[in-house]
């Protein structure tokens, strides 16, 4: 691997300010997927070292939070700039370790940073309120305060968006934060923490562990009272482990877990917008998003139609290395995606799924799958009910809209879902039906630093992205905040 800046490979954790081994010397390999060569060998931290590392974030919050929100957000600033400055070593950093390819590490890189600028910014404007109060001599006010010490659990999918995004707005607000990335990506948190310390995040503000334990040092940070919060994003049996190891100390919880997307396409919908958005949401980082497309919906009209125009489309992409010239698909992440992957696909098959393209392993390598689409497929296939995490499009006939919806909510999740239509009146009647946090209206882009998480119920027209493509499509983002009271 050729950084023009070596120095952003680092090996050992981040801890209190300090690059530190584990103390018997234990190490974990870092491997990449295309090539199975392996990259570094990185510090295998134990429990010993999160409680120390969880005991010094608590006593370095004090000053943090202490600054002045400005000065924060100074600091902040100046990490983005240095992350923005270092883009091409952390995407090259990110393909080797997790396979994407090199364009998509670079537009992660930009999306995490957008993180961090959009709360440095934020940082300056946690205001208060003072309210109505309810007796002539007395007051009421509303201070914000840091919450404490945050742990933060990521995947290896995104491996430095899903740490921006938790990182950002907790450093923002005051709060010291203990990361534990993947065991698979740890390189890109390490660089993430390399760059804030040169960005002057205080010694103890900003700590990266990395470790093979998952369960011991995630268990110890969801159960060491110090600990105030918990973020998480990744399967959801580990999420709901982590939150029951949450519940004795009562921290809050915040939850990103597995997905089953349904992307309907209904007769009046725009083919190429259409196309367009199922190729990025399906197809993006081989399928292995929690928000990606995992039921292609597509109504009896529309049907041949779609299922043509998107077997040209995943023709037209080039499965290979991240270094290779125009590659759209890297491989998977390991032999396991690959072989839950090959089982969804045997399954859907013999029970009567056909494959119009693709179907199996690629050439390329041991962990590359071929952009598979599969037709016909239907409720009985397991591939309705899991995540597939894959470079496979299931298509699925319907014929009414009322068909369409149950079908779509028919599923334990509730994360994220896309529908295509240029009917006013079914745009709302489907985008309030579908029984998801996020609806995807014409448009795939789901995620952004500027959207509410858990805010508002939140309607934004697109005016911009999409405009020259579709002119005379409305595009819109829904994101949904299940309320159980009025004033909550
Ligand atoms: P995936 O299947 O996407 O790898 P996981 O939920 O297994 O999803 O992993 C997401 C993150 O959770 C990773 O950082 C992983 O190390 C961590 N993790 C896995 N098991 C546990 C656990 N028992 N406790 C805490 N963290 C865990």
């Amino acid at each position: 691997m050729i950084l023009n800046d070596p120095s952003l490979l680092r090996t050992k954790s981040f801890i209190n300010g300090h690059w530190v081994a584990e103390k018997s010397g234990k190490s974990f390999k870092v491997t990449n997927p295309a090539t199975g060569e392996i990259l570094a060998h990185v510090a295998d931290m134990g429990l010993l070292a999160t409680r120390d590392a969880i005991a010094e974030a608590a006593d370095t919050m004090g000053p943090w939070a202490a600054r002045t929100a400005k000065e924060r957000a100074v600091i902040l600033h100046k990490w983005h700039d240095l992350i923005m400055d270092n883009q091409d070593d952390l995407a090259v950093l990110m393909s080797e370790e997790q396979g994407k390819p090199l364009a998509e590490s670079r537009g992660e890189i930009a999306y995490g940073a957008s993180y961090i600028d959009w709360y440095a910014e934020e940082a300056r404007r946690i205001y208060g309120d003072i309210m109505p109060s309810p007796a002539a001599d007395k007051r009421v006010l509303v201070l914000k305060q840091p919450i404490g010490v945050v742990a933060a659990i990521t995947p290896w999918n995104f491996p430095n968006a899903m740490i921006a995004r938790k990182v950002a707005p907790a450093l923002a607000a005051g709060c010291s934060v203990i990361v534990k990335p993947s065991e698979e990506t740890p390189l890109s948190a390490l660089a993430l923490a390399a760059l804030g310390e040169r960005a002057g995040i205080p010694a103890g503000v900003f700590n990266v562990i990395t470790t093979t334990a998952a369960a011991t040092v995630g268990g110890e940070m969801a159960t060491n009272p110090v600990v105030r919060k918990l973020s998480f994003t990744g399967s959801t049996p580990v999420g709901k482990l982590l939150m029951k190891q949450c519940a004795d100390t009562v921290k809050k919880v915040s939850m990103e877990l597995g997905g089953n997307a349904p992307f309907i396409v209904f007769d009046d919908a725009d083919l190429d917008l259409a196309i367009a958005g199922v190729m990025a949401s399906k197809y993006r980082n081989s399928g292995q998003t929690c928000v990606c497309a995992n039921r292609i919906l597509v109504q009896d009209g529309i049907y041949d139609a779609f299922a043509a125009s998107l077997k040209q489309a995943v023709l037209g992409l080039k499965v290979g290395s991240y270094d290779e010239e125009n590659v759209t698909n890297g491989p998977l992440i390991n032999r396991a995606a690959v072989n839950k992957v090959e089982r969804l696909l045997e399954d859907a098959v013999a029970k009567g799924a056909k494959i119009l393209t693709g179907g199996g392993r690629h050439h390329k390598g041991a962990l590359y799958f071929t952009p598979t689409i599969l037709t016909g497929v239907n409720r009985e296939m397991d591939i309705f009910s899991e995540e597939i995490f894959g470079p496979v499009a299931a298509l699925y006939r319907f014929d009414s809209e009322e068909t369409a919806v149950e079908m779509a909510n028919d599923t334990i999740y509730g994360l994220a879902s896309y529908f295509y239509s240029n009917d006013m009146a079914r745009i709302w009647r489907v985008s309030e039906a579908l029984d998801y946090g996020m609806v995807g209206v014409n448009w795939s882009g789901l995620t952004n630093a500027l959207f509410p998480t858990k805010r508002h119920r939140l309607a934004g027209l697109n005016s911009r992205g999409l405009a020259a493509r579709a002119q005379n499509t409305a595009s819109m983002i829904i994101l949904k905040l299940n309320i159980s009271a009025l004033a909550e």
